[in-house]
């Protein structure tokens, strides 16, 4: 089966959602002036100076506009060299913090400058293909002279813009900021969250409600589908369908479906539905109205428009075999209760149709080290709507670089219904699956 996906165009100036972000990151060795940077641009001190070594022990992160580049959210790390107490797993965590950014700006004191950190640091940046500026934080006047000592020794940091300024003094704002501006070029750029959304036109939200539904609000999906056909004149109607009735085959609940269908003045154009209620949907669903998941939208949002490539790695399953391990990849950590559909549902699936296949979960912002991964043939990720999309970028950096394929929790459950199922819940992205 090949995929084929158009690109669809959409003006998207009005859908950069609260939760859109530029990511910047801040690195260097310890005491190379990483939060005095930090507080230099948030204007405050949102990060501790101290001269101990070590004192910023976690990544902290501030959330701000900045002129020019808009909502941004700043992390300040580690140092990068940090290897006492617990230094392992702070370096993870800066290296994870890497892996998420949009732009790395690395902060060296030339007087103290720690090339060979420096370099690891630059290198895997660069592996991880970020924009990268350099920073050379002036503790003396004096210091600058060192800078090309430090540029000699390593000829790396003459690849990148650099600035040169105290961090310490607030005067130096306006030239640091006048640097980022002239010098970062923002790619963090939303897809559409349903681009086939017309003015109105009716969108049916199924959302079969149960004991893992939060009270008082929908799911983040959920919520996004709503606001966004809404925003972009279309009209959304939920329907709260019972999967337990309907999987009975209780006629009373196809007939409720039924009814509420044609109580429409014209038909609706697509119906979302929960993923989990695929097995209910591929033969409830009308042959003239559309229909896709919810969890698809997300990770076509999520992963900025790459939904083709995990409607074509979800193939991978026709080829396991036993002894093979799937990921289940959840990106929220709520309580899990009975049907979970990560934990209970797809693993079932799997089960029943793929005998000896072995499941492993990942929940929240964790993820695997690349040696862990490499035990993994197939990975069904959640639709991502808890992490943010250069996070998402990130997993599938390191999956892509170990050959990995990655397809999603409504590409999979719809495509063990059968091929068709797939082919239609496709359609409205204009994905072709032969
Ligand atoms: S993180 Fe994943 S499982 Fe959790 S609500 Fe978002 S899409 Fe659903």
């Amino acid at each position: 089966m090949a995929i084929f996906g158009t690109g669809i165009v959409k003006d998207v100036r009005n859908f950069k959602s609260m939760t859109e972000r530029d990511i910047i990151g801040i690195f260097g060795t310890m005491n190379a002036g990483k939060s005095s940077l930090m507080n230099l641009i948030t204007q405050q001190e949102s990060s501790i100076v101290d001269a101990t070594p070590g004192t910023t022990a976690d990544t902290r992160i501030t959330m701000m506009e900045l002129h020019g580049i808009g909502p941004v959210k700043l992390m300040d790390t580690a140092g990068f060299d940090e290897l006492r107490n617990l230094g392992d797993k702070k370096r993870k965590k800066v290296s994870a913090a890497l892996k998420e950014c949009d732009l790395v700006l690395v902060v060296i004191d030339p007087a103290s400058p720690g090339l060979p950190t420096v370099k690891l640091l630059l290198e895997e940046a660069l592996s991880e293909e970020k924009q990268i500026l350099i920073v050379y934080n002036l503790f003396a006047s004096a210091d600058e002279i060192k800078i090309d000592l430090c540029e000699k020794n390593l000829p790396l940091l003459n690849q990148f813009q650099q600035i040169r300024i105290s961090a310490l003094k607030p005067e130096n704002r306006s030239a640091l900021l006048e640097f980022l501006l002239q010098h970062y070029i923002p790619k963090n750029n939303p897809t559409q969250l349903l681009p086939f959304v017309e003015q109105d036109e009716f969108y049916i939200l199924n959302i079969p409600m149960d004991e893992e539904t939060p009270p008082g609000r929908y799911l983040r999906p959920q919520a996004m589908a709503e606001e966004y056909i809404t925003r972009n004149w279309g009209f959304p109607v939920s329907y709260r369908m019972n999967l337990g009735k309907a999987r009975s085959g209780d006629p009373s609940e196809k007939a409720r479906w039924e009814s509420f269908l044609g109580s429409f003045g014209r038909r609706p154009k697509v119906i979302i539905t929960d993923s989990q209620a695929m097995d209910i949907m591929k033969s409830w669903s009308p042959e003239d109205i559309g229909l896709t998941t919810f969890s698809i939208m997300m990770i076509n949002y999520m992963s900025r428009g790459k939904l083709a490539e995990f409607a074509n790695a979800v193939k991978t399953v026709d080829t396991l075999n036993p002894g093979n391990t799937i990921m289940i990849a959840e990106a929220c950590n709520h309580s899990r209760i009975k049907e979970d559909i990560g934990t209970v549902q797809i693993p079932n699936v799997i089960n029943k149709q793929f005998p000896g296949v072995h499941v492993k979960h990942i929940f929240g912002r964790e993820w695997p080290e690349t040696e862990e991964l490499k035990s993994v043939r197939l990975v069904i990720h959640c639709g991502g709507c808890m992490i943010t999309p250069q996070r998402m970028a990130a997993r599938l950096r390191d999956l892509g670089k170990l050959q990995i394929p990655v397809t999603n929790y409504g590409i999979f459950l719809s495509y063990v219904q059968g091929k068709e199922v797939l082919g239609k819940v496709l359609e409205p992205w204009k994905i072709t699956t032969l």
